[in-house]
């Protein structure tokens, strides 16, 4: 009963019952009253209550033209109308505290694909208003429908919703949605957008992939490929030269870190100060006056476990880390291999390289002699001094894939 109503408006043969009835109603009329009834307008239904608050603010008569079918039920104790010129009002009293909402075109008809009231999206919440940027929406209690003449209708809703919306809807860099979410491996979900993707599973979390990173991912195969999904956004950093060098960008997966624009890799033994054996070897000597941040940097590295920090020992070669005052402009670390590791007194005694900024100065330049180069954000490896004390995920995988795992 409730489908045939609910086609009504967009299928042929619910529209034919419908001309059956009014038919059969005005034969009864007839004759009832053969003086003129007859003249009344066929299939014109009253339009009450929350449904006519709703019509006669989005637009009345010249919007929606004449009812198409009496008022109805609709789930869960709710009620529909539609209208001629390809819209509906559906009111439910607990939605939106009993206003009606107007649902039309396009959008009725991905809504309709879901089920209806009855599907994930349930009831609007809003009538069809204009997006940011050409295209048309209506949001729901269970997400939302978005529409542009390039991309169709789609619904979107969770935590891919909330991501999207993160990076600002359709107005950000990821655009309208261009596909309904999907399933995929492992209990995860994706969806295509204009200007990306956004992926979830269960043990990764919810994160957009898009530009040089995403056409990199997707040539390995998407999730599936080898480099499984993505565990983090893209982060900023980058490994060029000099002071404002922070072009570059990463993106943590699963199985690997996808880079862009960087012309280091993330890490090379041959840039190390280790020396190698059964179990690999830093050893230095240490001449810095900052003794707490240099103590906390080799226990932090120690805690990985594979190579050895050692701050006695002749196992060449041998890292000594000194200071230096070479003033404004320079580095506030610094760490060349063969020459040794440099700290910079004039930034490191100024009151804002306070104690967890020259911890991580000390950490970060233990890093580059452990062999790693510079990563993004979230790491120790930023080429950036930071308050950040923890390793991150590409500082972890980094030595992983130089020294083992612990
Ligand atoms: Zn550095």
């Amino acid at each position: 009963m409730k489908s045939i109503q609910q086609h009504h408006g967009r299928c042929r043969r619910s529209t034919r019952v419908f001309r059956v009835a009014a038919v059969l109603a005005t034969i009864i009329t007839l004759a009832l009253d053969p003086v003129g009834a007859s003249a009344r307008p066929r299939d014109v239904y009253p339009i009450g209550g929350a449904i006519k608050v709703e019509y006669d603010e989005t637009g009345g008569l010249d919007f929606f033209g004449n009812a198409t079918n009496p008022e109805s039920d609709a789930g869960r104790g709710g009620r529909w109308q539609a209208f001629e010129k390809n819209s509906s009002i559906y009111w439910h009293p607990r939605v939106t505290d009993g206003h009606a909402h107007q649902i039309g075109g396009s959008i009725r008809d991905k809504w309709g694909e879901l089920g209806w009231e009855n599907g994930p999206l349930k009831y609007p919440t809003s009538r069809e208003v204009a997006a940011g940027k050409p295209g048309r929406f209506n949001n729901f209690e269970g997400g939302a429908i978005y529409w542009s003449g390039n991309t169709g209708a789609h619904s979107i809703w969770g935590a891919i919703f909330g991501k999207w919306g993160n990076y600002g809807w359709e107005n950000g860099r990821l655009g309208f949605p261009t596909s309904d979410e999907f399933a995929t491996r492992d209990n995860g979900a994706g969806q295509h957008m204009e200007g990306g993707e956004i992926y979830y599973s269960p043990r990764t979390q919810t994160h957009a992939v898009w530009g040089a990173i995403r056409d990199q991912w997707v040539k390995a195969g998407w999730e599936n490929g080898r480099y499984g999904y993505p565990t983090t956004d893209e982060v900023n950093g980058g490994d060029a030269a000099g002071t404002s060098g922070y072009e570059g960008k990463c993106q943590s997966f699963e199985n690997d870190v996808i880079t862009w624009n960087f012309k280091n890799p993330l890490y090379a033994k041959s840039f190390s100060s280790v020396a190698p054996g059964p179990t690999p070897q830093l050893t230095i000597f240490n001449q810095s006056k900052y003794r707490a941040e240099f103590d906390n940097a080799v226990n932090q590295w120690n805690s990985k476990g594979r190579v050895k920090v050692a701050t006695v020992g002749d196992r060449e070669p041998v890292l000594i880390v000194q200071d230096v005052n070479i003033g404004d402009g320079e580095f506030v670390g610094n760490y060349i291999r063969g020459l040794g590791l440099r700290l910079n007194t004039y930034y490191m005694d100024q009151p804002y390289y306070s104690g967890d900024r020259n911890r991580n100065v000390l950490l970060h330049e233990m890093g580059h002699a452990l062999g790693l180069h510079h990563s993004c954000e979230d790491n120790i490896m930023l080429a950036r001094v930071t308050e950040r004390l923890q390793f991150g995920p590409i500082d972890n995988r980094s030595y992983q894939a130089m020294w083992g795992a612990s």
